[in-house]
């Protein structure tokens, strides 16, 4: 017989986790964040350029991402925007992506009026197949957009040569990936363009903000001018020499993400450390297949995916998650709901009031309908997200393991 420790919580035995052992989220703003917001208003504008608080921001950044060219701007969206903007994406041009992320990497590359190309993923990084993406190039292809998902680099030098031999820009989502190191090098500095978030839920943020920044000489005097409606403030030229959009930070944003960036150290470690751990306690379970992280490489750790085999459980992936999270644990089934080529907005191509001029000019052929990346599939209906935050402790990791090996053990096939 089972005894009372054994039996499911969801099926009315004892949490592995009790209320009083989950973590509480610890404050993320203090004092520094409250002395930058108020010498910030010493100053007698708001403006970004030239403002005390938007300089220390990149002074800031650059002490973690040694690079020349930084544009804060409004939002992660916005700094992918702005580097395509200024790699010179034109109607018509594909740039190759993940189909497992946010929004905010495809949303720049269809207002530019380029054609977003989904390439599949690994099975256990989750990062783009190197080999998948030089297999979607065609004569079209002007870029890739790495994303290192949470947190997790990607095979930066498999896609630096591809992007090499064919010609390709290569930018950097960051947004999930702060504080986050491939062989050493911070990633955002290995491409061509690094793009980064500050939206509230990232490791650092300031409500809502971005980051683009290159050492580039072609593409990073443009940045700016891409972010600002196409003004050069450096020259306070209005003769705009190309369309922009207007994706400024003001001082209030900056006066914040600045000393945000004093506590990225602490976090990526954190995270780092308490990732690896669980990664490593979920090693070896029956049915179960953590996240793989290169052992040369650092990752932040957003957050975390195991991957559930189905064929070796008696339950779907969805109750896995409900069970787990009745033993206390915070686990979520899946990350979004399906890669993003099968939203209605990419199947129906609703961009433009509805329509998508690029195809019906005949300048794409594109039809999301066909457009299959199994893996990336398969991944987002297997995995079960577990959260990883600086807050949380060894010894939470250690129960957390213990749940998903109690849930895993009671539903396995034997
Ligand atoms: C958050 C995020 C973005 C967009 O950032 P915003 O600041 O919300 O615009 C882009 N890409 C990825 C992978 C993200 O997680």
């Amino acid at each position: 017989m089972l005894t009372q420790n054994e039996v499911l919580a969801h099926e009315g035995g004892t949490p592995v986790i009790s209320t009083h052992q989950i973590p509480k989220p610890r404050k993320r703003w203090g004092g520094s964040e409250l002395e930058s917001l108020r010498s910030m208003l010493e100053e007698p504008t708001l403006f970004y350029w030239k403002h005390a608080s938007v300089k220390a921001l990149v002074e800031n950044f650059r002490m973690h991402y040694p690079l020349e060219y930084v544009m804060p701007c409004s939002s992660g969206t916005a700094a992918i925007h702005i580097a395509l903007c200024a790699a010179g994406i034109a109607p018509g041009d594909e740039v190759i992506t993940s189909p497992v992320t946010d929004m905010g990497t495809v949303i720049g590359i269809l207002y530019q009026q380029g054609v977003p190309v989904f390439a599949d993923l690994g099975r256990r990084t989750y990062n783009l197949n190197p080999r998948d993406v030089e297999a979607r190039i065609t004569p079209k292809t002007k870029a890739i957009i790495a994303v290192h998902l949470t947190g997790n680099p990607c095979d930066m030098e498999a896609l630096g040569h591809i992007a090499k031999k064919h010609g390709l820009i290569l930018i950097e989502d960051c947004a999930q990936a702060w504080g986050t190191r491939w062989r050493g090098r911070p990633v955002g500095t290995i491409g061509d363009i690094g793009c980064y978030s500050l939206n509230d839920f990232k490791h650092v943020g300031c409500g809502d903000g971005g980051i683009v920044a290159t050492n580039n000489t072609r593409y990073g005097p443009l940045l700016q001018r891409f972010g600002d409606k196409g003004y050069d403030r450096t020259t306070g030229s209005h003769s705009t020499e190309a369309l922009a959009p207007c994706y400024r930070m003001s001082a209030p944003q900056a006066a914040v993400a600045a000393v945000q960036l004093n506590r990225l150290e602490a976090i990526s470690k954190t995270r780092n450390h308490l990732g690896n751990l669980l990664c490593s306690l979920l090693d070896g379970i029956p049915g179960i297949l953590p996240q793989k992280i290169h052992q040369e490489d650092f990752s932040s750790y957003w957050f975390t995916m195991m991957r559930v085999e189905l064929n070796r459980f008696r339950v779907g992936r969805n109750d896995f998650a409900a069970a787990l999270r009745a033993e206390g644990l915070q686990a979520g089934a899946g990350y979004i709901p399906t890669p993003v080529y099968q939203y209605k907005v990419f199947t129906e191509a609703n961009f433009f009031g509805g329509r998508w001029p690029l195809r019906e000019s005949g300048l794409t052929t594109m039809d999301y309908n066909k457009v299959s990346c199994p893996e990336a599939e398969a991944i987002l209906k297997t995995a079960v997200r577990l959260e990883v935050k600086e807050w949380m402790t060894e010894e939470y990791m250690h129960l957390a393991a213990a749940a998903i090996r109690k849930v895993a053990a009671h539903y396995l096939i034997p």
